[in-house]
């Protein structure tokens, strides 16, 4: 099988937190571990990590994972398996360490910068992440890890399937669509749009050139299109997909995000989860857990992770949610009042979920059965350099806290 490296430059164009000039670019909270406070929490899961048997002499590698080996990302990116591929059928073993419960459920960008997937696996279990480009699934490209422990045969899709090209869910926009334009999916949704004045710049230069364009013309118009997910909406318009469209493409209810302003919307649709394809991870749940589940969800932004188990039909006792965003956790209230009937309860930022918090709440509920979240990858992701720190750099340091909550749940269960 061919495969490529990780390599920052080939980031560009698939990330959270997008930019007017850069495809991506970096957040802006800066909120995280300092750098002593890291240390000692690396230290206290050093000692558990022994305590499970676990790869703790990893810890002894630098944490920005710049001297790790890259970690290959498969090409075709389509995980370990997708729905309605009969032919191929893997099975893995899981670490000891890494095996429930809880089962947990970990995504960030596939491509992130050299060794920070080694590092991230090698915290959470040394389970081997599942490379997925939510373009084998749905209309529109993600290039994204999981780290999962959860069994990955007998999934099953979300249904009715989503629309897997531009056409099928958006058949108006063929009427306008040059011959000359060859997409059929779209790239990965951004967290920002593209000005009126690029709309206008490309109808300029259409219109005074003949049809078809001159090559030249061609490439400038393809290379915004695809950096933007323009469509075609008129004789030389393009325009940027509207919120719904995104909310549909990434398998939300329509209107899931209505009500908050529009660039809100666009930033926190850029960040979430493409629904099918956690969906189609998490729908092994099902069966085993008849009666509903007790979710731990980290980083929950606008519910991704909900939206998927609730469209699989799987019932949530209860939601223990944490989110720092005011807005985002607006629109999971929003959701979650008109969906469910379980327990929704919300915390703010990872800082505050102690361990001894997560005990209590373990005690409470009998234990989590699932602990899912996309920890930021602000410093990740992105063209912008001077910001891609890799998983030292301030917001993405924030998987530390995935790691520690992770282990945390998994203790006070041992314990239960
Ligand atoms: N998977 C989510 C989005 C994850 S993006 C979805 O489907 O929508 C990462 C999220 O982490 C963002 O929503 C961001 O607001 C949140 N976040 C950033 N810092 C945080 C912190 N300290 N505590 C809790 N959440 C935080």
């Amino acid at each position: 099988m061919k495969q490529i490296w990780l390599l920052p430059d080939v980031a560009a164009g698939d990330c959270h937190y997008g930019n007017l000039s850069d495809y991506e670019v970096t957040g802006s909270c800066f909120d995280s571990l300092g750098g002593r406070k890291r240390a000692r929490l690396m230290e206290g899961s050093k000692k558990r990590r022994k305590r499970y048997g676990g790869a703790a002499q990893g810890n002894r590698r630098p944490l920005d994972g710049s001297h790790e080996e890259p970690m290959p990302l498969p090409n075709p990116m389509i995980g370990f398996n997708l729905p309605n591929d009969r032919l191929r059928s893997v099975t893995r073993r899981l670490p000891q360490q890494a095996i429930g419960p809880p089962f947990f459920y970990y995504e960030n960008v596939a491509l992130a910068p050299k060794g920070v997937w080694a590092t991230i696996s090698r915290f959470l279990y040394d389970i081997e992440p599942e490379f997925v480009d939510s373009k084998h699934l749905c209309a529109a490209a993600r290039k994204r890890g999981y780290i999962h422990n959860l069994p990955i045969e007998n999934r099953f899709p979300l249904l009715p399937l989503p629309p897997k090209t531009i056409f099928e869910a958006f058949p108006h926009y063929k009427k306008w669509w040059p011959s000359w334009d060859p997409r059929r999916q779209l790239n990965c949704l951004q967290t920002s749009m593209s000005s009126a004045k690029l709309t206008e710049r490309i109808q300029c230069a259409l219109a005074s050139s003949g049809n078809p364009p001159p090559k030249s013309v061609q490439k400038y118009v393809m290379d915004e299109c695809r950096k933007w997910n323009l469509v075609w909406v008129g004789k030389n318009k393009v325009a940027h997909l509207e919120p719904d469209e995104v909310e549909y493409l990434l398998g939300f209810p329509r209107d899931h995000t209505r009500g908050v302003g529009k660039t809100e919307r666009f930033k926190s649709l850029g960040n979430s989860f493409q629904v099918d394809t956690v969906a189609y991870h998490l729908s092994v749940l099902k069966d085993m857990y008849p009666n509903g589940v007790n979710v731990l969800s980290l980083f929950t932004g606008i519910g991704g992770g909900e939206v998927a188990l609730h469209r699989l039909g799987i019932h949530m006792k209860t939601v223990v949610s944490v989110e720092i965003g005011e807005v985002n956790r607006r629109i999971l209230r929003g959701w979650w009042d008109q969906t469910q009937t379980g327990t929704l309860i919300e915390i703010a930022d990872v800082k505050s979920l102690t361990d001894d918090r997560i005990a209590t709440f373990v005690r409470r509920f009998g234990g989590f059965d699932l602990v899912i979240g996309g920890s930021p990858c602000n410093n990740l992701a992105g063209s912008n350099r001077h910001h891609r720190d890799g998983l030292e750099g301030e917001q993405s340091a924030l998987f530390y806290h995935y790691f520690r909550i992770v282990d945390a749940v998994k203790s006070a269960m041992g314990r239960m």
